[in-house]
């Protein structure tokens, strides 16, 4: 059984919720150690290698709307992991496509989305490859069971970062508001695609060349999708091929969650052609293929008595943190993990009777 030195706070799920809370506690000196079902951290923030590019299929681009997220952006794009994009995002609608302006900063990873986790990551303990199947102990003493039936532990207290329905698995025979919060939080499913492309798409007429990113609006015509991105125009990748990210609406995703990824990829890719100007067909795709996201994006998200707080958290050392207490992108979920990683430094150094410094 591997030993963790208590009382140490465990944290399940790498994403940037997850990410965030390790983070606060491991720089105020609190051991903290992370678990994840992937192969590395990032969650819906990760990108795919492909055999010759890499493409986004969860988060397409964070935007700044907390002045606390706005200095941790700023700290990213210093460290080099983070740009503004996209610079040249577009829209279709009823009138056709269209230069899109508004004055929200949007950001992504560079080179790839997951350059953000992975630099919140340096220097925090992750196990990988760990899907937390369930916990056992109680208040103070927790222990992780994962896939293999391996104990990891014991731990002080526990983070949960991962979707809600994930999240209820693991409370729910422990803590029953937990447990009801998490029910009350929905989240939907998102079906994302990948066309990889061996010449460049066509000019489009009327559109700049450099067009990175186009919104289909809602409405548009019966448009199964909703995001189309570029991904060789994105920061440090002009030297792969041409890319496209697609992604699909959330209730035609919900209706279609048994199709196969081949069959929502054609039909992503078809919808795209179909709102292309003019008459203009694109190349065959050399490579094609879709992801399905069964937990994509709260739509319902926490709300009620702690509508002021963008975590739970119990008296049993149990924590819940993640985009679904607080709202539907990035820039949520990192706020929702860090407030909670505050919340607990401070109580553990209240616990160990530190006074707060100044
Ligand atoms: C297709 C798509 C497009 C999106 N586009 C945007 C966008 O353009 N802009 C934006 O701001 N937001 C966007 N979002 C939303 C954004 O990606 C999420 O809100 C955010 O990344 C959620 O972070 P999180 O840490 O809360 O959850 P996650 O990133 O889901 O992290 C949870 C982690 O928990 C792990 N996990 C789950 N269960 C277990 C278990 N039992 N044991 C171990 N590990 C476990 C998972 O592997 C995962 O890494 C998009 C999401 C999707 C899916």
């Amino acid at each position: 059984m591997p030993h963790t030195p208590s009382p140490a706070t465990a944290v399940i799920g790498a994403g940037i919720a997850g990410l965030a809370c390790a983070r606060v506690l491991h720089d105020a000196g609190h051991p903290v150690v992370l678990f994840d079902k992937g192969r590395g951290p990032g969650g819906r923030m990760s990108s795919r290698r492909l055999p010759v590019a890499v493409v986004e299929l969860g988060a397409q681009f964070f935007s700044v709307r907390d002045a606390t997220f706005r200095r941790q952006v700023a700290a990213w794009q210093a460290a080099g992991c983070a740009a503004p994009w996209p610079e040249a995002l577009w829209q279709v609608d009823e009138r056709g496509w269209r230069r899109h302006h508004d004055d929200l900063e949007r950001f992504i990873g560079s080179p790839r989305m997951s350059a953000v986790t992975r630099h919140l990551a340096e220097g925090l303990t992750l196990i990988a490859g760990t899907r937390i199947e369930r916990l056992t102990g109680n208040a103070g003493q927790w222990w992780l069971v994962d896939q293999h039936g391996e104990r990891h532990g014991s731990f002080a207290r526990v983070v949960i970062s991962a979707p809600t329905p994930q999240a209820h698995a693991l409370v729910a025979s422990h803590d029953g508001a937990l447990a009801t919060a998490c029910e009350a939080v929905i989240q939907r499913p998102c079906w994302a695609a990948w066309a990889l492309f061996d010449e460049p798409l066509p000019a489009l007429p009327g559109v700049d060349d450099n067009w990175q990113a186009v919104r289909l609006a809602p409405g548009h015509g019966s448009s199964p999708l909703r995001f189309v991105s570029r991904n060789d125009r994105k920061p440090g990748r002009a030297a792969q091929g041409e890319s496209l990210s697609l992604l699909a609406r959330i209730d035609w995703s919900q209706a279609r969650l048994e199709e196969s990824p081949e069959t929502v990829a054609e039909a992503l890719l078809d919808a795209f052609q179909r709102a292309l100007p003019g008459d203009l067909a694109l190349p065959r795709p050399r490579s094609l293929g879709a992801h399905r996201w069964r937990y994509a994006q709260p739509d319902v998200f926490a709300t009620g008595e702690a509508v002021n707080q963008d975590y739970r958290r119990s008296a049993s050392g149990l924590a819940l943190c993640g985009d679904g207490w607080r709202g539907p992108r990035v820039e949520d979920a990192w706020l929702s993990g860090h407030h909670l990683g505050e919340t607990l430094a401070a109580a553990i150094g209240e616990q160990a009777g530190e006074t707060p410094a100044g």
